[in-house]
């Protein structure tokens, strides 16, 4: 996906902050976070929405939610608490059309969210 702007960061083609890194995954610092700490957790292969994972991504996103607590962990939350938000599609929120799954926390996160 050339025009992708996350599949340009997984090829180093544009800068992130990177904190995890995997032959399949990539974790890297929301360039507008929303908290204290907001990390975008992403598949390198390129999933446009939720709603276009299938049965063959289940190892991949099951990967992607296992490795959240580590991470979580590494930034000191996984005990204060993070919330994990996947946005689909447009009324969902999502603007960028490369599945992530946003990590958020630092602050006390109320709900529902809007
Ligand atoms: P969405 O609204 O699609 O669920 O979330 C997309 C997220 O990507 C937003 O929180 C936005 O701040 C973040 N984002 C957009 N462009 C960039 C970028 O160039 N670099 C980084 N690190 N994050 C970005
Ligand atoms: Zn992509």
């Amino acid at each position: 996906m050339t025009d992708c702007l996350f599949c340009k960061i997984i090829a180093k083609e544009i800068p992130a902050d990177i904190v995890y890194e995997d032959e399949i995954m990539l974790a890297f610092k929301d360039i507008k976070p929303v908290a204290p700490y907001h990390i975008l957790v992403i598949p390198k292969q390129h999933i446009a929405t939720l709603n276009d994972l299938t049965a063959q991504d289940s190892s991949l996103i099951a990967a992607m939610m296992l490795k959240i607590p580590h991470i979580a962990n590494e930034i000191g939350v996984a005990q204060s608490g993070y919330r994990t938000v996947i946005n689909c599609n447009s009324q969902g929120g999502q603007e960028v059309y490369h599945l992530h799954i946003h990590l958020i926390a630092g602050k006390q996160l109320n709900w529902p969210p809007c």
